[in-house]
């Protein structure tokens, strides 16, 4: 019997690559995303994870198509990149709001169906610049480097409950946040890059769907590296 998924932000990119991920493996899976298109094989729902009553009515949303939600991804996330000198409060509290806020938004209202089943996987799409910190990303790292502390705290909130909360680090992905990057930044990280290259969506999905499988039951708390070595240490 397949589980229910949700997967913020699983219209396009990493998250549209776990979601398609977790339905091949024989999850019902619904995605959301800001305008609610259609995306083909998936459900769909309309949500904004920084209104804390659209996080609401999309698990209200996938838990009437597919029952409880027992794997909770929460991927969506933005950039506002710029130097702390030019940096507006409006860069930071929108990232913080979006990668950070948003993954807790996800993360409450998921674990109220999951202490009722007494099971259940939280997976936050966190990033190696959380670990490294990046100049010019100040928000975005402060962001994804929250999101290990709230992962780590959940996981000793909820480890009694069968609930497990875990980390997916990616570094660099083929995706539409990193086709905004410039070529010589692209060929800068290239070259730290141990393996050399960008990780494909799926590689990253390949790790969510482990954590989220029942052959990482006792993994919790954990952060998974996705990023051809470049973090390494950290
Ligand atoms: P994309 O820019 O391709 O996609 C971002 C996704 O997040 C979209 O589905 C978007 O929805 C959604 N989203 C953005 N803001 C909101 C919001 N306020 N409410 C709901 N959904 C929102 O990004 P990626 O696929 O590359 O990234 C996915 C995750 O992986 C992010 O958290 C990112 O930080 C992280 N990551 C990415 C890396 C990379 O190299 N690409 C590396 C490390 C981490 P919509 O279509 O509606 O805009």
């Amino acid at each position: 019997m397949g589980r229910s998924a949700l997967v913020t932000g699983g219209n396009r990119g990493i998250g549209l690559a776990i979601a398609r991920r977790l339905a091949a493996a024989g999850d019902a899976v619904t995605v959301t995303s800001r305008a609610g298109a259609e995306v083909p094989g998936l459900a769909v729902v309309k949500c904004d994870v920084r209104d804390p009553s659209a996080v609401d009515a999309a698990f209200a949303a996938a838990e009437a198509r597919q029952g409880p939600v027992e794997v909770a991804v929460a991927n969506a996330g933005i950039t506002r990149d710029q130097l702390l000198a030019l940096m507006s409060e409006d860069d930071f509290g929108a990232v913080l709001d979006t990668n950070l806020a948003g993954a807790y938004r996800v993360a409450k209202r998921a674990v109220r169906g999951m202490i009722r089943m007494r099971r259940g996987r939280i997976i936050f799409i966190s990033s190696v610049v959380g670990l490294l910190g990046s100049g010019g990303q100040a928000n975005y790292a402060a962001s994804k480097a929250g999101l290990i502390g709230l992962a780590r705290s959940l996981a000793r909130e909820l480890g009694t409950r069968n609930i497990t909360v875990n980390v997916v680090a990616p570094g660099f992905v083929d995706t539409d946040m990193t086709t905004a990057l410039a070529d010589d930044k692209r060929a800068a990280i290239l070259a730290s890059v141990p393996l050399g290259r960008y990780a494909s969506a799926d590689e990253v999905a390949a790790a969510v769907a482990f954590l989220a499988s029942g052959d990482a039951a006792y993994i919790t708390g954990a952060v998974l590296p996705v990023d051809g070595g470049l973090g390494m240490g950290h």
